[in-house]
């Protein structure tokens, strides 16, 4: 049961579940009924919906952290970096640009259309449904939410019933300040989530495991909503024997470790040669100290794995391979100290499943090619990471694989940059997101061509029947080079 009473329950002041009756019903078809009338569509309601998420964000910085270092042991300084901050930006991006978004895009013509108007118009899905994990439990509601908005749609958040204390002010406080007859927050775990999922919404953008992916997929399936799916994997890390090891022991682990590990993009293994992993170890153990102390367990830089299933879970990895660096455990706070693993085999339950924690294996290859082929064999990652001095190391790996982000001496930096699409390929996920690409992902790019009314003897030509010279014309003006002009 979830932190906050009543799951499947819409949290938005306004509706109540009544027993024995959908609980969603009577809010989805509120929220219908106001997208039908338009209400979402202009400029200054997206507008003003913005600055509502930014004032949410600022008026309960304090309560949003302290939920954060509740359910993940986040400092707070964390959350603002991984969460508060970049949902604030997101906010205030969406602003500066609604209007040179939402205006219609005019795009080539050809002689068939010399006096017609063709553009594209970015138009709203309608109802949008988003749900979302517990691992950023702000930043991968809202972020998504700001697009929803920006883009005029209604929308249905579902945050994640694990990360218990966000939950609870996303439900209760997060409502006041969005119009309530276009957005409501509705809770519920697996159950209520596969009930929500059989109502028909226009658009579906889902963050969470693969194996979930599949369901809400499915279950979009029945009604043909298009989706976005945001899923997780392995991710691999490649060290060529030409780096400095400390250096990229200080990237690795910054990475691997931030938020206990619990990160989709976080570098998921190491793949390098049993030379460097010599020199490796011991620098990551180096940089493990330096950010956490003798002690990682009472540095207030480090999370908390966020709850007992998980916890249990990942004890069970260390018993892969053989611990390195680490391997501390203690179920009473689900601490697990930062850890390296070392010769650890392919069919290993470490190397088979995403991590989500604080655990590094590393796995040895004889050489570049090796550690290409390893990373292809395995389904597309969301994230790949590699290390070289020599930047033909780095572009052979980019360019002999694929992934939803690259990294070249570098972890997951990019999520800064709101220029940078957020999204994977394959397993990984489909779709994008962040900034501009949120506002493409939530809006139907519709195709328009408007022509006059009249006019009617420039069009003798389109008509049957096709003579020889008509043939020829029309072949000519169809291939006549684009022109926005005329
Ligand atoms: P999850 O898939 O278990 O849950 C995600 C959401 O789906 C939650 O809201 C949950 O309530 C709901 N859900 C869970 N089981 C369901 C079911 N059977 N039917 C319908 N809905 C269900 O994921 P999680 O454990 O919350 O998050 C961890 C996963 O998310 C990892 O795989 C991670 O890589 C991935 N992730 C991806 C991104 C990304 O941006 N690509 C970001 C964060 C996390």
């Amino acid at each position: 049961m979830s932190g906050t009473e009543g799951k499947g329950v819409v949290k938005d002041s306004r509706a109540q579940p009544s027993l024995g009756t959908d609980p969603f019903e009577d809010t989805l078809q509120r929220l219908r009924e106001a997208f039908g009338a338009g209400r979402t569509r202009p400029a200054e309601f997206r507008a003003a919906q913005l600055r509502g998420l930014g004032r949410f964000l600022r008026e309960h910085k304090q309560r949003l952290q302290e939920a954060l270092l509740q359910d993940l042991r986040k400092s707070a300084f964390q959350a603002d970096l991984s969460e508060l901050i970049l949902c604030q930006k997101e906010v205030e991006l969406a602003l500066r640009n609604l209007h040179a978004w939402m205006r219609d895009q005019p795009v080539a013509k050809n002689l068939l259309t010399p006096l017609s108007s063709a553009f594209v118009r970015k138009e709203p899905f309608g109802l949008v449904l988003i749900l979302s994990p517990w691992n950023y439990p702000v930043n991968l509601i809202l972020m998504p939410l700001v697009g929803a908005i920006v883009a005029g749609n209604c929308v249905v958040l579902k945050p994640s019933e694990i990360s218990q204390a966000t939950e609870k002010v996303l439900a209760e406080v997060l409502p006041q300040y969005l119009d309530q007859s276009c957005f409501a927050v509705v809770l519920g775990g697996p159950e209520e989530t596969g009930q929500l999922l059989k109502h028909k919404f226009d658009y579906i953008f889902f963050t969470g495991s693969p194996r979930v992916g599949k369901i809400v997929m499915a279950a979009a399936a029945q009604h043909l909503t298009p989706v976005t799916l945001e899923l997780g994997g392995k991710n691999p890390c490649y060290v060529d024997d030409d780096c400095d090891p400390q250096t990229v022991a200080n990237r690795v682990a910054l990475f691997r470790y931030f938020n206990a590990g619990q990160t989709c993009v976080a570098p998921d293994y190491v793949l390098c040669s049993p030379a460097m992993q010599e020199r490796l170890v011991p620098a990551l153990q180096a940089a493990i100290t330096r950010f956490y102390g003798e002690d990682p367990r009472a540095s207030p830089d480090l999370g908390r794995i966020i709850s007992d299933k998980h916890f249990q879970r990942l004890r069970g990895l260390l018993g892969c391979g053989r611990v390195a660096v680490g391997g501390q455990s203690e179920e009473s706070d689900r601490y697990i100290a930062p850890t390296v693993l070392v010769d650890v085999q392919e069919a290993e339950p470490v190397m088979q499943e995403e991590i989500f924690g604080p655990i590094l294996p590393v796995v040895t290859v004889s050489s570049l090619d090796e550690a290409v082929d390893f990373i292809n064999r395995r389904e597309k990652p969301l994230a790949l990471y590699a290390f070289s001095r020599r930047s033909q190391v780095v572009s052979q790996v980019l360019a002999r694989t694929s992934s939803g982000h690259f990294g070249g001496n570098e972890g997951f930096l990019y999520q800064t940059l709101w220029s940078m699409p957020m999204g994977g390929v394959g397993h990984s996920g489909m779709g994008r997101y962040h900034g501009k690409f949120s506002f493409d992902t939530f809006s139907n790019p519709r195709a328009c061509l408007l022509s006059p009314a009249g006019l009617e003897k420039l069009r003798d030509l389109q008509y049957p029947p096709y003579s020889a010279t008509k043939q020829k014309l029309v072949r000519w003006a169809l291939a006549s080079p684009g022109c926005t002009l005329l």
